[in-house]
């Protein structure tokens, strides 16, 4: 998961690299009272998990408390990126002078991580593609970026100030191993006016698989589409007016597209491949619980999937009053007895192998039901 630039700051001045004094914010008043603390120009920055926000409005500059309280009010109400912050980060201003990129990432085709520095700036990807992409060393983790490995790397990029920046990096390497981070960016590293480095923004994606592997907690996302994770299924909530359960992630954001030609998905819900009834029933409840829903679209697979105990779960809780029509697809093994319980419990099923044909009906349905 990916976190909030403020949080990743926090990471990374931790590990001893500088960044700006600051703090978020999540209105106006808060914004100003923190710029007066810190006194003199701010940067105002749209926490939202997006890159790019420096072009979309969502990075300005305050001269004055002021300033900072009308431009943090505007940023908290409109979308940055797709994506209405919730928090603002206000800063002190930095006089840069100069903007590097430093990364380190895992790099799927080596299978390993991989540690960059190069020119930095909003057009860092327009700069790769035309030639100038960050010089690239590969990392061996178990010895990590050396003070050696990241001296060489400055040294070829010829980038200043050079001991300060093979000291960045190595701290870099030291958030990025504890951490159990896929990626850690610092874009642009600002070189100032008087010579120091600071990291004006932060980037950290991590790992949460690794991270319950090596046993440190998983961070709780925030944010308006908030991804629950519950004993075999992954859950996100939009507010929309069809509930989902599928049997899969592509199968899922196939519905998902399907549904949104004519009305809007609820939820997404994938159950992986440990379908089971006690799933199920969840699944089935979490979705119901959803606002406003108008219909439940169920679409499963059985391969290794036993979808017809999956079923069972549904229809351990269609008795329990459910009011909007609840259509599923439900393909594979154990399919006729699949469709025996669920027609049984009251599910429309439609043996077609066409989501589109599925998910019409469903639509259909919703439909005729509100003009009635
Ligand atoms: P991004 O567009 O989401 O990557 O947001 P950044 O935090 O990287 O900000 C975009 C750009 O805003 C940076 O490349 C800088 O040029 C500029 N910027 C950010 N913070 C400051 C600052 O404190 N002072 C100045 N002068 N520019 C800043
Ligand atoms: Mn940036």
């Amino acid at each position: 998961m990916r976190l909030h630039e403020f949080e990743a700051k926090q990471l990374l001045a931790a590990a001893g690299i500088p960044v700006p004094e600051g703090e978020p914010a999540s209105d106006g008043d808060t914004a100003g009272a923190i710029a007066t603390r810190l006194g003199g120009a701010v940067v105002v920055k749209a926490q939202v998990l997006a890159g790019g926000r420096g072009r979309d409005g969502g990075v300005e500059i305050a001269a004055d408390p002021a300033q900072a309280a009308t431009s943090a009010d505007a940023m908290l109400c409109r979308p940055c990126r797709g994506i209405v912050p919730q928090q603002v980060l206000i800063e002190r201003a930095l006089p840069i002078a100069t903007e590097l990129y430093a990364g380190l990432t895992i790099d799927p085709a080596l299978g390993r991580p991989v540690l960059l520095l190069g020119q930095g700036g909003v057009d860092v990807e327009d700069r790769a593609r035309a030639g100038g992409a960050p010089l690239r060393r590969s990392v061996d983790p178990l010895t990590g970026v050396t003070p050696e490995l990241a001296a060489s790397l400055v040294a070829d990029a010829r980038a200043e100030p050079a001991r300060p920046l093979a000291d960045l990096l190595v701290r870099l390497w030291q958030v990025f191993s504890e951490q159990q981070a896929l990626t850690v960016e610092i874009n642009p590293v600002a070189v100032l006016a008087g010579g120091e480095l600071c990291a004006a923004d932060a980037v950290i994606e991590l790992d949460d698989s690794a991270r319950e592997l090596a046993g440190l907690p998983r961070r709780a996302e925030e944010g308006p589409f908030r991804r629950e994770r519950d004993g075999g299924m992954t859950f996100v909530e939009f507010g929309g007016d069809v509930g989902l359960i599928c049997s899969g992630a592509g199968l899922a954001m196939a519905s998902m597209d399907l549904i949104a030609r004519r009305a809007r998905p609820a939820n997404f819900l994938e159950t992986g491949g440990g379908i089971s009834r006690d799933l199920m029933k969840r699944a089935m409840e979490r979705v119901l619980a959803c606002d406003g829903i108008r219909g439940v679209f169920i679409n499963v697979y059985g391969g290794i999937n036993p979808i017809h105990e999956g079923a069972l779960g549904i229809a351990d809780v269609m008795p329990r009053g459910v009011t909007v029509p609840v259509v599923a697809k439900a393909l594979g093994n154990h399919q006729e007895e699949t469709w025996e319980i669920l027609e049984a419990a009251g599910v429309t099923v439609v043996r077609d192998v066409s989501t589109e044909a599925a998910v019409d009906a469903l639509l259909d349905r919703m439909e005729t039901e509100v003009a009635v």
